[in-house]
């Protein structure tokens, strides 16, 4: 197989806070393999602006170390690298002050796209955007990205939505989570909607349950104080794990375009309904051989903050209406983890004698490791001795299955900013999804606030407290293991 590139036109892409973590361990080089890849027509620029004081020479030699030390294999394509370096510019900025306006409006041209990468602080995100006007670097057609967080609670995210709306159309609004731009993800929707197979048994007459589990080994250390006060919900809830309870539940789109699925989405989100809090189990990682236990990482010895939760969702309408969507997510776990698990109803009767198994159709999709999906289906056992059935898997490996193409499988940063430069929204939040999102959360994390619910602890390296457990068990089901 040939891979194919889609050509995009020609561009000058700003990256507000270039120095930053972010930036020079995704963006840049994320970048740097698109430009190998020849998606980086000649003449189009990434400019860094932030606050240290550099020149465009410093600014390539940060970002060639940050390559070299994030970057894969293709580091060793020195003369590549040099190349993509010089389509580097750099301009030392402030984002509350006069500092650098005048020089960026001057490099930035208004004759190619334009895409301006918020990766700062939220707090930034109103000064910059005035700035980019009054400064008239940015026209109607220019396109801004913003990253997570979105927002801590729902009058939060309205302010931001507002603060960017006074400057830019919903149209220029890039909101990331990187969770969509991952390749399994994608393969969701073509999964659903690209086989005859699929869409005629999605839907509560045939499908038990679902299962998402997004699993880390990590905890929070190094970033624990930021993290006390998020919380597991909002970390990875509030956006990742609800934009794939979104794609697995969704109604056809009437096409594949931005506001098609985005507008499916959002019906996803607006029937949900509320989570009784028996069915919803908040943990805290204790101390184990890998690393000190939650609180000391966030250094607050009295945090009620989760670092895992479980939760029983429904979704009320004609497709979903019975069926539960089991989501679980926490830090410290056994293994490193994603995937989303269609858990089908079982036969009812069995025509096999002596077979008295339950057995069950499993589509698993995989997000990390190992990127694929299998399909759990019931054989014969091999050999002698009747007609004994077993339960094995349909594997896809997507490394194995496509072969070296699976190489070109390309890191979600990348794709995604290429899919700014394309103008292509679909894989990016609209402002209502996430406000709608943030509704939905807001009275569960009100609701434990207020009753001052206390994080059962779990052991490091486990799948969890054992609450989570039994809140699959008390329905008569199991968690999937959580398996690296
Ligand atoms: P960082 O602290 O490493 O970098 C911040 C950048 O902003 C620096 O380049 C700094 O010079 C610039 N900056 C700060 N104040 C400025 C000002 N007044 N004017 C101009 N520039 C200024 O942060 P980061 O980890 O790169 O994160 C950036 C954003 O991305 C944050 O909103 C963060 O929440 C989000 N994010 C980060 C990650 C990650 O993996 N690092 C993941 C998801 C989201």
């Amino acid at each position: 197989m040939v891979s194919r590139v889609i050509p995009v036109d020609e561009f000058d892409l700003v990256i507000f806070g270039g120095t930053g973590d972010l930036a020079r361990r995704k963006i840049l080089p994320g970048l740097f393999r698109r430009f190998l890849s020849g998606q980086m027509p000649a003449g189009s620029r990434i400019i860094g602006a932030a606050r240290s004081t550099l020149d465009a020479a410093g600014y390539r030699e940060m970002i060639a170390a940050a390559i070299s030390e994030f970057g894969g294999e293709e580091v060793n394509n020195k003369k590549g690298l040099q190349a993509f370096l010089q389509q580097l510019e750099y301009v030392a900025i402030d984002a509350r002050g006069e500092g650098g306006w005048y020089d960026l409006a001057h490099l930035v041209r208004q004759d190619v796209v334009q895409a301006f990468y918020f990766s700062v602080a939220p707090s930034l995100f109103g000064d910059l955007a005035e700035r980019l006007h009054t400064n008239k670097i940015a026209n109607d057609q220019s396109r801004i990205v913003v990253e997570k967080p979105f927002g801590r609670d729902l009058s939060s995210a309205r302010a931001l939505n507002q603060t960017l709306a006074a400057h830019f159309d919903e149209r220029q609004i890039y909101r990331i989570d990187h969770y969509l731009g991952k390749e399994t993800v994608q393969n969701l929707m073509a999964v659903r909607f690209g086989n005859v197979l699929f869409e005629p048994l999605w839907n509560n007459h045939f499908v038990d349950h679902i299962q998402i589990t997004v699993a880390e080994t990590v905890g929070v250390g190094g970033r624990g104080a930021y993290y006390d006060k998020s919380g597991a919900m909002r970390d990875m809830v509030q956006n990742h794990l609800m934009q794939l309870l979104c794609l697995i539940a969704m109604e056809p789109p009437g096409q594949f375009e931005a506001d098609a699925v985005r507008d499916e989405k959002l019906k996803v989100i607006r029937a949900l309904q509320t989570i009784d809090h028996h069915h919803m189990v908040r943990g805290q990682y204790d101390e184990g051989p890998d690393g000190p236990s939650y609180r000391e990482d966030a250094e607050n010895p009295r945090s009620f903050t989760e670092s895992f939760i479980a939760m029983r969702c429904h979704i009320a309408n004609w497709r979903w209406a019975g069926v539960p969507f089991y989501l679980r997510t926490g830090k410290r776990m056994k293994a490193r983890s994603s995937e989303i698990a269609v858990v089908f109803k079982d036969l009812g009767h069995t025509i096999f004698e002596g077979d008295e198994a339950r057995h069950r159709n499993i589509l698993a999709i995989r997000l990390q490791p190992n990127e694929g999906m299998d399909l759990q289906v019931t054989i014969k056992e091999p050999g002698p001795g009747g007609m004994r059935l077993i339960d094995v898997p349909l594997d896809m490996t997507f490394a194995d299955a496509l072969g070296d193409d699976a190489e070109d499988v390309t890191d979600a940063y990348e794709r995604l900013i290429m899919d700014v430069i394309r103008g292509n929204q679909t894989l990016f939040m609209r402002g209502d999804e996430v406000e709608a999102a943030w509704a939905w959360t807001d009275p569960l994390i009100n609701g434990w606030e207020a009753r001052n619910d206390v994080p059962k602890h779990y052991d490091a390296g486990s799948a969890g407290p054992e609450d989570a457990m039994m809140l699959l068990h008390r329905d008569g089901r199991k968690w999937r293991e959580i398996k690296g």
